[in-house]
């Protein structure tokens, strides 16, 4: 739902932006024609890339690639050594796919939709294409789009929906101009002054409002909010995760058992004390009212159904927490007996990922240089 200031930009603001895009427009060299696979290369290079690092790769790859059955050509590790230094190789790679799609379907294609299923190609990168090349009247919605938009506007939508950027293209698509309107005055030309007005001068931090040839339009401008627009809610908190740990001692000397974590996925292939996930529900082990017990049969079941092992878990020895990116590991450590004798045959581990697969027992008073995460080293600590 779009939340926006009872004041509106005056209709005017399309017509004074684009005489001011005739007289900062910068010479660009993607800008020289329309031609849409230059306009592709270039907005590809562009993602996640200023503009000064783009202008010298983007040359050399035109000129090494002049054409998308050029790019479909080559062969893959050409391109990608072209791209050195740029990173994200992913986009190379997109890239050529999409010169390969073009080719196989005759030409570069020329509606939006169409534009929008080539390899690597959002929603942004097809309206750009769209209006600049073909002239249509596609709005391309970016962070700097956004940017103008939510303060021009005076829109207070949290810019951390994915959403908004779909609100600001149906409010934008009534004001682009037609294609015949006129030399300088078309889509593509509105497309890129709003990229060369975020870009410039309605910047992130402190606006050049007094360059703006906006700045009488502008809603956040007439009302004070210019430092507070766009608004983008905080990062979701990561989602708090209990976990029951098992420290399993081997009778025989103490060392403890230890577990290598899959090759994919979370904290992959490092050393862990084995445990079992269970739940975001916030809950106390309460000793006194044995409500534990309960807690225990669940860790008990759920790690022979995880490692097909039977132990048995005893003392609660404490709990540790650790926050990764979305998640928060509530830590609860057990003191557990193992109830599978095989295991206490396994060798003591010799050195770093050389112990037994997944397993390995583990003095924990010596340094064996296993590779253990700093969630299990807080665990380690606890210990001693
Ligand atoms: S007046 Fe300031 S805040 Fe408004 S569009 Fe121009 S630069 Fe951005």
């Amino acid at each position: 739902m779009m939340e926006m200031n009872s004041v509106s930009p005056k209709g005017l603001w399309v017509e004074k932006l684009l005489d001011w895009y005739q007289t900062v427009r910068r010479p660009l060299p993607w800008r020289r024609n329309k031609d849409p696979y230059a306009i592709l290369v270039s907005e590809i290079m562009l993602q996640q890339t200023r503009i000064e690092a783009v202008i010298g790769y983007f040359d050399r790859f035109m000129r090494a690639y002049p054409t998308a059955s050029a790019l479909a050509a080559a062969p893959e590790e050409d391109v990608l050594k072209l791209w050195e230094g740029l990173g994200y190789y992913s986009r190379a790679r997109n890239l050529q796919k999409a010169a390969k799609q073009i080719v196989a379907m005759g030409g570069f294609p020329q509606e939006t939709e169409e534009i929008r299923r080539l390899s690597g190609v959002g929603d942004y990168t097809a309206a750009a294409i769209s209006s600049i090349a073909f002239g249509h009247r596609a709005a391309a919605v970016d962070g700097n789009v956004t940017r103008v938009v939510t303060r021009l506007y005076g829109m207070e939508d949290d810019i951390a929906q994915p959403s908004v950027r779909r609100t600001i293209a149906e409010m934008l698509e009534p004001v682009i101009p037609r294609k015949d309107a006129g030399q300088g005055r078309g889509p593509g030309d509105f497309t890129q002054a709003m990229m060369e007005l975020g870009e410039l001068l309605c910047i992130p931090k402190v606006p050049r409002c007094e360059n703006c040839p906006l700045r009488g339009d502008c809603v956040a401008k007439q009302t004070g909010r210019v430092a507070e627009l766009p608004f983008k809610s905080p990062k979701a908190a990561p989602v708090a995760v209990n976990r029951f740990v098992a420290i399993i001692r081997r009778e025989s000397d103490g060392a403890v058992l230890l577990h290598r974590r899959p090759a994919k996925g979370l904290l992959a292939g490092s050393w862990e004390f084995p445990g079992i996930d269970v739940g975001s529900d916030g809950f106390q082990m309460d000793f006194a009212t044995g409500f534990v017990s309960s807690f225990l049969e669940t860790f008990r079941t759920g790690f022979s159904q995880e490692y097909g092992i039977e132990i048995c878990p005893q003392n609660y020895l404490g709990q540790v927490k650790h926050v990764f990116t979305h998640r928060e590991w509530i830590i609860h450590v057990f003191e557990a007996k193992l109830e599978d004798g095989r295991m206490e045959e396994k060798p003591a581990a010799s050195g770093p990922d050389t112990g037994s697969g997944d397993w390995c027992w583990e003095d924990l008073r010596a340094d064996s240089g296993h590779m253990m995460a700093t969630a299990f080293q807080k665990i380690r600590r606890l210990l001693h």
